[in-house]
């Protein structure tokens, strides 16, 4: 899951970079509000991660543009802790949850995970396929019941392929869900994901559609 963060806070900022990537996300971070603000146009997010007071363009101002133009990409606020009046006018203008500094990375991620499974229509946080299941909260997955070890970039595979199940996804489209910016894409490393998910999860799970991409079908 492509995630973009908006954060003027170096050490908030660069925390959440370097955790949420160790949590199986890819994160892009933008310090300035003009940058991050344009950003949101670049790139297929799942979720964003919005601070308010921002140089360049406010949070608010932000958040009031891409409502203006119909993005409905899920926008987690960060508030001051006790700003009551600036939670409102957050939720009010088109924020879907609000977070008060300081916060933990678990809850980022947790409220990452909620937001993103209600905008793809999915509330239950255990993915289902035949007898694969992803659990979204602990990222974990069990065949048969049976916990199966997987990398933090096959589990995010597995998430994508699940709640687009029954679509097919480009490899494109999974290259840019799971590499940030500036990070190392070799050009095969889509199909080894899969090539591991198969082996770790049963050779029939993902199906490939020459020329056009993977697909997770119910049988
Ligand atoms: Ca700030």
């Amino acid at each position: 899951m492509r995630v973009l963060v908006i954060e003027d806070d170096a050490l908030i900022g660069d925390g959440l970079k370097t955790g949420l990537e160790k949590l199986g996300f890819s994160v892009d971070w933008f310090d300035d509000g003009a940058d991050g603000a344009e950003a949101l146009f670049q790139m297929p997010y799942d979720a964003v991660v919005l601070d308010l007071g921002l140089p360049g363009m406010d949070g608010m101002s932000i958040l009031k543009s891409w409502r203006d133009k119909e993005r409905t990409e899920p926008v987690l606020i960060l508030t001051a802790r006790g700003d009551v009046d600036n939670r409102i006018a957050g939720l009010n203008g088109g924020a879907d949850d609000y977070l008060a500094k300081p916060f933990s990375l678990l809850e980022v991620q947790a409220r990452l995970n909620a937001l993103i499974r209600r905008h793809n229509g999915r509330p239950n946080p255990e993915l289902k396929i035949g007898n694969i299941c992803l659990n979204t909260n602990t990222r974990s997955v069990s065949r048969n019941g049976q916990a199966v070890s997987l990398s933090p970039k096959e589990i995010t595979i597995l998430e994508l392929l699940l709640l687009n199940k029954n679509k097919v996804l480009s490899r494109e489209t999974i290259e840019d869900k799971i590499y940030a910016w500036g990070g190392d894409v070799q050009s095969n490393a889509v199909e080894v994901h899969i090539h591991h998910l198969r082996k770790k999860l049963g050779q029939d799970i993902i199906k490939t559609i020459p020329k056009i991409g993977y697909i997770l079908e119910d049988k």
